[in-house]
């Protein structure tokens, strides 16, 4: 329920919002597909990207291509400085401490393997558990269970009810004396529940177990402080925050990055090597083996800055209010059924209408130039749950507006209006 206090609350932090020249900055949206204006709801999967974060790849490789870390040469050092300011940006956007705890990663996936491999290997003996839920990407479980040919560990599942509410309460009782880690993620990119993840610290933290939490679906939306979450490790990718693909961040508390082995081994991430041992270098570069992405990082810089600049608060509440819209005008189509209605909501909307098949739905949404996604969406323990294939997931963005809803509202209609005529 969203009472009038809210609303209003939401409106005073979007206004200001100038979406038509927002929409201006990215050329991409200019575009038209099959002859129709380019409608994109397919944010959660990638956003895309605005001219400044094009203009810094193209820059970058134009005028300080070279590589980074002990080149004496200028543009080597102007690549790094570049580099290391970036990751000061992402430190100050997600409220991290120092910028020694914020680790370049390829991006999520890449960021929980590492966190994975390295816990489970120094911290975990046969018979000890770490926790997941049951509405977890794909890339918050295998890592996990890829672990289990390692250790015999156990990975037991938060549930979530039928509106998509994970059961917090119910972690206090899953956690024993074997419990190692607890890793969920904030926003679910299947039913988009928000998490309450504060709690979940606290619960964990009670009994000593750190947390880890996958922001891949929370940094582009809502205002992230790991610090005030007091997480112990959290992670995003950057193309989902309007950066490039090939670039995301771990962020982990000092004490615990320094706990931990290195994950892959090569050059960087070494102090010295001899055949007879090997010592590693300090954080962050302990985990950054190999020519780090230093393009993607000043790029993904550019895209954190352009958001802090138009504000992660007005982008909440604008995203908010285009849902909350969606979610309206859809529930007028005949059997619409939506996947995920908690209260604490991101903007996205999972669902069904009637028994056609999500596939047809975004195939011909498709052709009236309307981007959505299908299928499982890497979550399939979530589509178990329902007993289902697969949804339709719209996922909106600071770019999307009212009238593309619309358009896409009456799509929908039409989708629904013609499977109902092939019927009778
Ligand atoms: N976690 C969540 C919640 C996601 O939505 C995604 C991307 N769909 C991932 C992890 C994986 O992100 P990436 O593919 O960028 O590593």
């Amino acid at each position: 329920m969203h009472s009038k206090n809210e609303q209003t609350a939401r409106k005073t932090k979007m206004q200001m919002l100038d979406i038509e020249s927002i929409r201006k900055d990215f050329p991409i949206l200019g575009q038209e597909v099959y002859g129709k204006p380019l409608i994109y709801f397919d944010n959660a999967a990638t956003t895309q990207k605005p001219q400044i974060v094009l203009d810094t790849i193209v820059g970058n490789y134009s005028t300080q291509n070279a590589n980074i870390h002990r080149g004496v040469h200028f543009l080597s050092q102007t690549a790094t400085m570049a580099h290391e300011e970036a990751r000061a940006t992402v430190q100050k956007f997600i409220g991290a401490e120092k910028s020694c705890e914020i680790i370049f990663t390829r991006g999520t996936t890449e960021a929980i393997n590492l966190v994975a491999d390295s816990f489970v290997r120094s911290q975990c003996v046969d018979g000890d558990e770490i926790i997941v839920s049951e509405m977890e990407h794909h890339s918050n479980i295998v890592p996990w269970q890829l672990q289990q040919q390692r250790k015999d560990i156990k990975i037991k599942v938060i549930p979530f009810d039928e509106r998509g509410h994970l059961q917090v309460e119910k972690l206090e009782e899953m956690i024993t004396s074997r419990t190692k880690l607890v890793s969920v993620t904030h926003v679910s990119n299947t039913l988009g529940t928000v998490n309450p993840v504060e709690e979940i610290v606290r619960i964990a933290h009670a009994h000593n177990v750190p947390v880890l939490v996958d922001g891949a679906q929370s940094t582009p939306h809502i205002k992230v402080d790991v610090k005030k979450l007091d997480v112990d490790f959290f992670v995003f990718s950057g193309h989902k925050v309007y950066g490039p693909t090939g670039i995301g961040v771990l962020y982990g508390k000092e004490a615990w990055l320094d706990k931990l082995p290195p994950y892959q081994g090569g050059g960087e991430m070494i102090k010295n090597v001899s055949f007879a041992g090997t010592t590693f270098n300090e954080l962050p570069f302990k985990f950054e083996a190999g020519t780090p992405d230093y393009i993607g990082s000043t790029a993904l810089a550019a895209a954190l800055n352009y958001v802090s600049a138009i504000g992660i608060e007005k982008i909440h509440a604008y995203e908010e209010s285009l849902r909350l819209y969606a979610e309206e005008k859809m529930k007028e189509i005949e059997r619409m059924r939506f996947i995920g209605e908690n209260d604490q909501k991101s903007g996205l909307v999972s669902f069904l209408v009637g028994n056609i098949h999500p596939y047809d739905v975004g195939t011909l949404l498709d052709k009236l130039g309307i981007a959505v996604r299908t299928g499982h969406h890497c979550a399939e323990p979530v589509m178990h749950h329902f007993g289902i294939e697969g949804t339709v997931r719209a996922s909106f963005a600071v770019y999307n507006t009212k009238e593309e809803i619309d358009a896409f509202v009456a799509g929908l209609a039409r989708v629904a209006s013609m499977f109902n005529r092939k019927k009778h």
